[in-house]
């Protein structure tokens, strides 16, 4: 599809190294976490949005495919080039462009891998908080593609609330610049939005404008284990009852807590949950919320209550939470991850059905999540992988979907690593939304060359 002539043109839009074709570099590029293997035709690394802008004018002129990748850590397959065609690396175009104290904002190019935005504002005593737990490997542009969101949700919202602006490129190679670098711009549709959460469908995110807050002074954090999941849903109401709000807020059940959190070689009894809240703000309210926060935990049944020593062990407890899932799953070569919502007074309900359900032959449940947003997460894996335990992971699954929608809940699409491609699909969705999605995607991609709709 890509002929030599193609690749001629390609060449003299990018320097020789940032066109690679040698099939061990490609291969190397062919598999990510879903375990989808697919190699793309050619791995291109633009370095500025005018050589992505012709790409995109050469793809849509010749009808090769184009796939977007970020850092990779999406679960979804969304950066394979499943169709084969041209891999876009934004890995060269890494640079934070701009930090302004006086606008209060940070412009950003995609491939910046997003710890390294509040890494560059610390010293400048300002402060981006979306903090996904893949903040050390993923990039902004990732973000924005997917509307990541964060540990800190609890109090600082989601990716939308930061997000001021966007430059794109979209097919047949037009750059287009939506948003401003000051909160209100009113002018026509919001075309930021559209872009945000297209997970690379419609556009190609070259540039991002995000709003800042200044630098939270003081943090405290505190650590709980709970009897049981259930036990400890109503921390959060009480926390708000006195006026506390939490900065960030993470309920594990016991095998998140002790597979997932190995570096903290924590002991828990079986059936046992830990509850990990973070508190920032002023520094003497701070310790006051801290000392109210730990008293309040107790009463609601809390054991072996504490606050972190420092800055460091804080640091250390929400590190290995970030890398909770990774080392949950780093053992499994078949697992299913569901993320379920469920409004706040419904969990308590919502963990006694799952306790009941979850005992099945061979299926193994591990549940954690943002208890002050009702975001929860279930990996499914199987003790000895075979047909069995690859026919009782879907039924587990099911059985949790049936509860969470029972208790007005939700469920987004099931991310399943190693199981064949297309074993789970989609839910049936909203006819009408999916007809205007796809009038969408075609008036901005009309050949289809950027990736196909999952
Ligand atoms: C251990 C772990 C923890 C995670 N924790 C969280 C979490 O706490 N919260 C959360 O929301 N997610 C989380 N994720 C999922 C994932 O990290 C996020 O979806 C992240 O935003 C993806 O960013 P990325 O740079 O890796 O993007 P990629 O995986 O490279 O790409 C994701 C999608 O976006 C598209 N894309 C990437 N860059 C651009 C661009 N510049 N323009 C247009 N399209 C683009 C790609 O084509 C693809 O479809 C986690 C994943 C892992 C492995």
């Amino acid at each position: 599809m890509i002929d030599r002539e193609l690749q001629k043109q390609l060449q003299e839009i990018l320097e020789t190294e940032k066109l690679l074709v040698a099939p061990q570099t490609l291969s190397s590029f062919s598999r990510d976490a879903s375990g989808i293997c697919s190699p793309p035709s050619l791995l291109l690394q633009p370095q500025t949005t005018t050589q992505i802008a012709r790409i995109v004018s050469l793809a849509h002129k010749h009808h090769f495919p184009l796939t977007i990748r970020g850092g990779d850590t999406a679960p979804s397959g969304g950066a394979m080039a499943t169709r084969g065609g041209i891999l876009l690396s934004l890995s060269k175009m890494s640079r934070v462009t701009e930090i302004s104290s006086r606008n209060m904002m940070v412009v950003v190019q995609p491939g910046v891998i997003t710890a390294q935005i509040n890494a560059q504002l610390k010293p400048h005593g300002l402060f981006y908080p979306i903090d996904p737990a893949s903040q050390d490997l993923c990039t902004i542009g990732g973000n924005v593609a997917t509307r990541a969101h964060g540990l800190h949700g609890i109090k600082y919202g989601t990716i939308d609330n930061y997000l001021l602006g966007l430059e794109a490129v979209v097919p047949p190679g037009e750059i287009i610049r939506c948003g401003a670098k000051t909160i209100k711009c009113a002018t026509g549709y919001r075309l930021t939005d559209l872009l945000a959460g297209s997970r690379g469908q419609i556009g190609i995110i070259t540039e991002i404008i995000l709003k800042l807050l200044p630098r939270p002074q003081a943090q405290a954090s505190l650590m709980a284990t709970f009897g049981g999941m259930g036990q400890a849903c109503r921390v959060k109401e009480v926390l708000h009852k006195k006026g506390i709000r939490p900065s960030r807020m993470e309920l594990m059940d016991h095998r998140s807590a002790h597979s997932g959190l190995v570096d903290l070689n924590l002991s828990l009894s079986s059936g046992q949950a830990l509850l990990l809240v973070e508190l920032d703000g002023e520094e003497s309210m701070v310790q006051k919320d801290a000392q109210m926060t730990g008293k309040l935990l107790v009463e609601q049944g809390g054991e072996g209550v504490r606050l972190a020593q420092d800055e460091r062990e804080s640091d250390r407890w929400w590190q290995a939470r970030g890398t909770l899932l990774s080392h949950l799953t780093e053992q499994e070569d078949a697992f299913l991850l569901l993320t379920t919502i469920i409004p706040g007074a419904k969990a308590t309900r919502f963990f006694q059905k799952v306790a009941e359900a979850s005992p099945r032959k061979g299926a193994d449940l591990a549940i954690f999540g943002h208890l002050g947003e009702g975001r929860w997460h279930s990996v499914i894996s199987a003790r000895k992988h075979g047909t069995a335990a690859k026919r009782a992971l879907p039924k587990l699954a099911e059985a949790i979907h049936k509860i969470a929608v029972s208790l007005g809940g939700r469920n987004r699409p099931l991310y399943a690593v190693g199981f064949a491609a297309g074993a789970f699909p989609p839910p049936p969705g909203d006819a009408g939304a999916e007809m205007l999605y796809r009038t969408l995607k075609a008036s901005f991609d009309p050949r289809g060359i950027l990736q196909p709709m999952e």
